[in-house]
């Protein structure tokens, strides 16, 4: 990025946080720097994080932040949570031109919340309900201990699939937690092994997209199905399905790894700490 940034002047860089197609989390902290230095404006995806993984929205100078609500928070879909820099919202209103699109025209979305209360569209309150108790679960849970939740079932998970002699495609420091990208290896029928583990185990992992397609497994762990059992239920179900296919992995590793890494390692202790200081 920082190649291209000086190759030519840009007005808006665009980032996805947590990349699911495959399974790399942003190094934001670098990127928010790259921003700042060659003063681009930066958009920012954050529909597979927000709820699952910090995110620093004012602290990286996050211009245009949006996201969803059915993926780590965990509420039906139809609701986009989006928020602009001052300085976006100033760019806005002194745009030259009319927005083309009445739907994402930010100059008529903020008149629909503002004082001024225009017509813009109408809200789904129903959602917007669902939303609300979503949101009260994770206060009630404690943010910090719902993003160590994720981490350490996503690292719970990594030391299973490295255990039972697979890898994962990214390399540390780089892995998403909500979303694990495994490596097929070779000789598997992707799809077969899929379709196994649906009808067999009722269990539903992603299969890889572009140039991943039938080379990577995308297994996600976000908010509610971030869960010790969904990652305990994972390593035998995935080490059977291999062995139908003939590959034969160490079950007993695989499970054992799982286990020592949610036995702690001192995540409790300092996700403990965290609700401690929240509740004070
Ligand atoms: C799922 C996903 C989207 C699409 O979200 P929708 O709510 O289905 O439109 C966009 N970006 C990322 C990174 C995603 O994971």
């Amino acid at each position: 990025m920082e190649d291209a940034l000086k190759q030519a002047s840009y007005k808006l860089m665009t980032v996805v946080h947590a990349e699911t197609s495959t399974g790399v989390l942003q190094p934001m902290d670098d990127i928010a720097r790259l921003a700042k230095e060659y003063d681009t404006m930066l958009l920012l995806d954050t529909v597979s994080s927000l709820g699952g993984i910090e995110i620093k929205a004012d602290k990286w100078g996050v211009d245009v932040c949006f996201s969803c609500s059915q993926k780590c928070i965990g509420c039906p879909p139809g609701l986009a949570p989006i928020t602009f820099s001052d300085r976006a919202v100033e760019m806005v209103k002194n745009r030259k031109n009319a927005v083309r699109s009445w739907y994402l025209d930010l100059s008529l979305i903020e008149k629909y919340w503002g004082n001024e209360r225009v017509y813009h569209h109408t809200s789904s309150s129903t959602l917007n309900y669902a939303l609300l108790e979503a949101l009260l679960l994770i206060h009630e849970e404690g943010l910090h201990v719902r993003f160590t939740r994720h981490l350490k079932n996503h690292k719970a998970l990594v030391a299973g699939i490295e255990a039972l002699g697979l890898k994962m495609l990214v390399d540390e420091p780089y892995r998403l937690p909500t979303l694990n990208t495994v490596v097929i290896p070779d000789g598997v029928d992707d799809l077969k092994l899929r379709r196994y583990l649906l009808e067999k185990f009722k269990l539903d992992i992603g299969g890889g997209f572009g140039s991943l397609a039938g080379k990577v497994w995308r297994v996600g762990l976000m908010g509610y199905s971030s869960s010790a059992d969904n990652v305990l239920f994972f390593i035998p179900t995935i080490s059977r399905a291999l062995a139908v296919q003939g590959i034969k992995t160490d079950l007993s590793a695989g499970l054992d790894a799982v286990l020592t890494e949610l036995d702690g390692n001192g995540i409790d202790a300092a996700a403990a700490e965290a609700k401690k200081v929240a509740a004070a």
